[in-house]
This record gives structure tokens, C-alpha cells and sequence, in this order.
């Protein structure tokens, strides 16, 4: 049995696998240039952010409808059941969808149909977090907000996401103070390949709460030193970073100098269909390759259920991290 654990950064574009995007497509009479599964497959070994972009962008055009989008969370959670999640605060796109036609409440609606009953099918208990596209302008980012402002019982937070660099976080001031207003809880992608500025940015200017990825803070001291005092919750994605190349190799990942330094990091899958692991296999590749030892791995699993956004339901958060203090490494 895996080590129990939360994932707090993963997108649900990001775990579609080659048989389900094949399946999707097919059922909804979209033309993909893919013969077969194994052809396919062969695609999701891409060389570059680019060329990554490019399929999750042609892949996606399979998801059109409510019961397209709950298969794919279906999908997600058995997966991340098995691999020991217990609770997952998983993000989606809107704009992807929008611009192809799709309904904010297709999307909203059809993964709810999944993630309302996760906990009987998985035992994974769920919440979902809106990501804004940060190279999309902060009008659209605005619209879109509105365009969710009938299914906000559906979801805890906002969170900003693709192409960091270009596009400080700045640029979303007025709709992260809107969706605060709403009572919207915040994250952010920052220092994934952009700089410690655009974290500080996060925290200060859009009241980010956790920061996705937040490796480059290891450049500027007095910023650790701040993430560390303030215990701002970093959402770590370590196979990601080295398909993405924010790392050459994983065993040049700082996430063991980020724990020395006493940040209050997580380790999650990020978008693992792609990226070669879901989030078990990123803890045991920090295990195998970078050394982490079996305490620093339950350290991990006791920050992922710190960091999420339980608020509500303190006693299920206890349960959660009673859980891993209980648990035995084999
Ligand atoms: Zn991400």
C-alpha cells in the first residue's frame, strides 16, 4: 500500500492517457493523426514545452462533452487512488474549453459528476481549482471568472497556469481580487522558469496562498527565508520539471536543499500523463534518485495534507495525517 497522501497540483487535461484520447476522439468524430494507441504513445515522448503544448492542445479537442469530462476524472481518481491519494485539489483550464466551443458548465458539470462521487467509488475526497491562462489577457482571465459565477459551489479556488515567462503575475491583480471577493481561495504557478520576483509577486500582489512549482526561490535567500517564516505551502512536481527542463537531470532537482532549508514543500504529478508518472512515482523517483529518506517522504505526505485547503473539515485533515504518521514503509 502506498504512502497516503494529498495532490494539490495536478491538471486533469494533463492525465489524459493515449487509450482515452483515442477513445474520445473516435466517439466524437474528431480527426487525430494517430493510427493507433502505440503511435500515439510514441507522441507523448515529446522533446520540448512546445511540442508538449501541441498535443495536449490536439488531444484535448476530444473533450466535448459532460460525460467525456467525468470519464476523465474517473479516469484521474482510480489512478490516483491506487496510488495513494486520499485527497486531491485538482485544476482545470476553462479557457481551453471555451475556445473550442465548450461550456464552462460541460466542463464544471461533467467533471462533478466524478468528483461527487469519488469518495464512495476511490476514497479520494476532491476539490477543484480554476486555472486562469496566463498568456491569455487579463480581460479574458475576468470573463471567464464570470462565466463560473453560477458553479462556484463547485469550486474552492483560482489558480493561474501555463506559459510563466513574459507574464507576471501582476497582470491578474483585479481578478484575483475579484475571486477573493467571491471567497475564492488562491494559488499560482510561480518560479516553475520564471523568477523569485514572480513568486513574491504571487504572494504579494494576487494573495496567493500556496505557489505551484516555486523552484527558483532557491536563487534569492531572502525569499526562502520568508516561504520558510510565513510556512507558504510549495507545490513540487518533480518528473515535470526534468521533462520540461527546468532541471537537467532529476538528480540536480533542489528538493532536498528546499527541505534542508525547512520549506514546506509537496511533491505532486503535475500533468503525469505526459510527464511520466503519477504522483507515487514522482515520490519514489525523489526516493530512488535523489536519496529522500523514508522520514522525508512521510514529512512530504504530512505537508500535503497541511497544505490543502481543508479548512472545513478540520477532523477529516487530522484522520488524513493520522494516517500517514501511522503508515510503514515495507
Ligand atoms: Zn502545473
Amino acid at each position: 500500500m502506498p504512502l497516503p497522501k494529498a495532490e494539490l497540483h495536478v491538471h486533469i487535461e494533463g492525465t489524459l492517457e493515449p487509450e482515452l484520447a483515442l477513445a474520445l476522439a473516435a466517439r466524437n468524430g474528431v480527426e487525430l493523426p494517430y493510427a493507433d494507441t502505440e503511435e500515439l504513445r510514441k507522441a507523448y515522448q515529446f522533446s520540448d514545452l512546445q511540442s508538449f503544448l501541441h498535443l495536449y492542445y490536439e488531444l484535448m479537442a476530444g473533450l466535448r462533452t459532460e460525460r467525456d469530462f467525468e470519464e476523465l476524472a474517473d479516469a484521474y481518481l482510480a489512478r490516483a487512488a491506487a496510488q495513494g491519494v486520499r485527497h486531491a485539489e485538482i485544476f482545470f483550464d476553462p479557457q481551453a474549453h471555451l475556445a473550442r466551443g465548450v461550456e464552462m458548465g460541460t466542463v464544471v458539470e461533467g467533471l462533478w459528476r466524478a468528483l461527487g462521487r469519488s469518495e464512495a467509488a476511490h476514497g479520494v475526497s476532491t476539490q477543484l481549482i480554476m486555472c486562469f491562462l496566463r498568456d491569455e489577457s487579463a480581460e479574458s482571465a475576468m470573463r471567464t471568472l464570470d462565466a463560473a459565477k453560477p458553479y462556484l459551489d463547485r469550486i474552492v479556488g483560482v489558480g493561474l497556469d501555463s506559459a510563466e515567462v513574459g507574464h507576471p503575475p501582476g497582470k491578474f491583480r483585479e481578478v484575483y481580487e475579484a475571486a477573493a471577493a467571491l471567497g475564492l481561495r488562491r494559488v499560482a504557478h510561480a518560479g516553475e522558469e520564471g523568477p523569485p520576483a514572480y513568486i513574491s509577486e504571487a504572494l504579494d500582489v494576487l494573495g496567493a496562498e500556496r505557489i505551484d512549482h516555486g523552484l527558483s526561490c532557491m536563487k534569492d535567500p531572502a525569499l526562502v527565508e520568508r516561504l520558510v517564516r510565513e510556512r507558504v505551502p510549495l507545490t513540487v512536481c518533480p518528473l515535470s520539471n526534468v521533462r520540461l527542463r527546468a532541471v537537467d537531470i532529476l538528480a540536480q532537482h533542489p528538493l532536498p536543499a528546499m527541505l534542508d532549508a525547512g520549506l514546506l514543500c509537496t511533491v505532486n504529478s503535475d500533468d503525469p500523463a505526459y510527464f511520466g508518472g503519477y504522483v507515487d512515482d514522482n515520490f519514489h523517483a525523489v526516493h530512488e534518485t535523489l536519496g529522500l529518506s523514508h522520514e522525508r517522504l512521510r514529512e512530504l505526505a504530512r505537508n500535503s495534507f497541511l497544505a490543502s485547503f481543508l479548512e472545513h473539515d478540520e477532523e477529516r485533515r487530522a484522520r488524513y495525517l493520522a494516517e500517514v504518521e501511522a503508515y510503514t514503509f515495507e
